[in-house]
């Protein structure tokens, strides 16, 4: 046994992280279901380092140094508990089972638990950043032991990505499946950024009366200010990219429906079994699915409203300037809702995890990278209790000056009929935060007309109802 990590599963993101381990130095037994992807990597790439080819799960396991540390990428769900239960049986106490892939975070705490049994450290670890991250660096969030984090985190650091400031962007999150938790939201969070990045554009184009390759212009401008980000930077790319069998924009030639893998859906499920309002992500999955279906859009194409009027010239610019507020002030609160969402959920399962440390792992390799994220990691270093991102004076202070901008442009969505529910609902959630009254006591009021479902008064305690279909006198609830 001479290796000190095993990777099984060698499709493109198994392939490149054991490539990356390789190239770091580290001797990795390398073992896939069917045995021809094994033999593809070795003969591809086995000059890139010390590559162990095992065909059977006996023979992979033989050859992992103890304690044995053993990663898994194959397809999520039914495909990682069959791995888990062909494999645990050869393990020993201490070894390692490291889950790569995209779990649901409550499938990885079942198998901790389950594994915990057997004294094997079950590890689900989100891995952000796609094939290319996973081979040059990606952004990682173990989960599972502290215990097993002590000799697996290095070699995490070693093959992660790295942050400008030198900082691996790896970090033990918390215990069971606080990792795969995080990675959840971050793609939650990736769902809101692109939905409101979408919805730019599209203000862009129908408002602003630009075209594709101005728009990229304007994005690439952007990417030099606060919005600098790995999302706004592929954005523009895509944008100045012409459709090489028509000569027309490739944006102009793509359908408009846009697909989802399920985590953005996961993060909304979890946000409503919290009660955590995540009204950015949610309406990003949503815009994708109102994408998706072609009939019924094909039927309301008819239905009445305004044609934008594109605008020009100063306009046209100084449009732009609003537009850059909107999306910078939407973002942020995209954040603190995703924030808030790990926040619950740390405290619901007892994972205690530090945001600012989960914001910084986000700066490089991941698919949300962006300066930005330095600035969450600020906030919280300056204050770890803080109850929400906007509760943070530079953020609460940014807001305060892109406001106007942010409520002009969702005005004038409303008004040219351009669709924009991140803008308005990252609007509506800020506006509901600071609102000294919410109509939330009407409700109450109905709850207990129609339910005698009781009240609370602003001006003593107790349970109260009111006799509706009586006298309508106030008694105790
Ligand atoms: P896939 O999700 O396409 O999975 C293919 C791999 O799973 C193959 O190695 C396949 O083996 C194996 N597999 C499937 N079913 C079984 C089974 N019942 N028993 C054993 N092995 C099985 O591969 P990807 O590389 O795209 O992704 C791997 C994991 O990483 C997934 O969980 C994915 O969600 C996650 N991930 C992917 C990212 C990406 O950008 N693609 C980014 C981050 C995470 P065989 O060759 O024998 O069919």
């Amino acid at each position: 046994s001479t290796a000190q990590i095993g990777v099984t599963g060698l499709a493109v993101m198994g392939r490149n992280l054991a490539r990356n381990f390789a190239r770091n130095g580290y001797t990795v037994a390398v073992h896939n279901r069917t045995a021809a992807r094994t033999r593809d990597l070795v003969r591809e790439f086995g000059g890139e380092g010390d590559f162990v080819p095992t065909e059977s799960a006996e023979e992979f396991v033989a050859a992992l140094e103890r304690p044995r540390r053993l990663v898994v990428m194959v397809k999520a769900g039914a495909p990682t508990d069959a791995v888990i239960a062909e494999f645990a049986p050869l393990l020993d106490a201490g070894d390692m089972i490291i889950d790569g892939g995209n779990a649901h975070f409550a499938d990885t705490r079942r198998r901790e638990h389950e594994l915990r049994e057997r004294g094997i450290h079950f590890v689900g670890a989100g891995i952000s950043g796609g094939e290319e991250g996973a081979l040059n660096g990606p952004s990682i969030m173990p989960g599972g032991s502290a215990e097993s984090y002590g000799t697996l985190g290095p070699m995490l650091e070693r093959i992660s990505a790295v942050a400008k400031d030198g900082r691996p962007c790896v970090v033990h999150v918390g215990p069971d499946g606080a990792g795969h938790f995080v990675k959840m939201v971050h793609n939650g969070i990736e769902y809101a950024d692109m939905q409101l990045i979408g919805e730019a554009y599209q203000l862009l184009r129908d408002v602003g009366g630009y075209g594709p390759g101005e728009i990229a212009d304007i994005f690439r401008a952007w990417n030099r200010g606060r919005l600098d980000s790995y999302l706004i930077e592929i954005t523009a790319d895509v944008l100045s990219h012409v459709d090489a069998a028509t000569g027309r924009p490739f944006v102009d030639v793509v359908l408009d429906q846009a697909e989802q893998k399920g985590t953005g859906r996961w993060t909304v499920q979890s946000a409503l079994d919290l009660g955590v309002p995540v009204s950015g992500i949610a309406e990003a999955v949503f815009a994708r699915a109102v994408s998706g279906h072609s009939a019924l859009r094909e039927a309301s194409r008819h239905l009445g409203g305004p044609t934008p009027r594109a605008l020009g010239g100063d306009e046209a610019a100084a449009f732009a300037d609003r537009v850059e507020q909107a999306l910078y002030a939407s973002k942020i609160v995209s954040y603190t809702q995703g924030f808030h969402q790990i926040a619950a959920a740390s405290a619901e399962y007892g994972w205690d995890i530090d945001l600012g440390e989960v914001a910084a792992v986000w700066r490089g390799g991941c698919i949300i990278r962006a300066a930005f994220l330095d600035r969450i990691t600020a906030a919280y270093d300056a204050l770890p209790q803080l109850p929400s991102l906007l509760a943070d004076k530079g953020f609460a202070d940014e807001i305060a000056v892109a406001q106007d901008d942010w409520r002009a442009v969702v005005a004038t969505a409303v008004t040219e009929g351009v669709p924009t529910p991140g803008f308005a609902a990252a609007l509506a959630y800020y506006d509901s935060l600071r609102a000294p009254r919410l109509p939330a006591a009407l409700t109450q009021g109905q709850r207990d007309y129609f339910g005698a479902h009781t009240y609370h008064r602003t001006d003593r305690d107790g349970v109260f109802h009111t006799l509706w279909g009586g006298d309508r006198t106030e008694v105790a609830g």
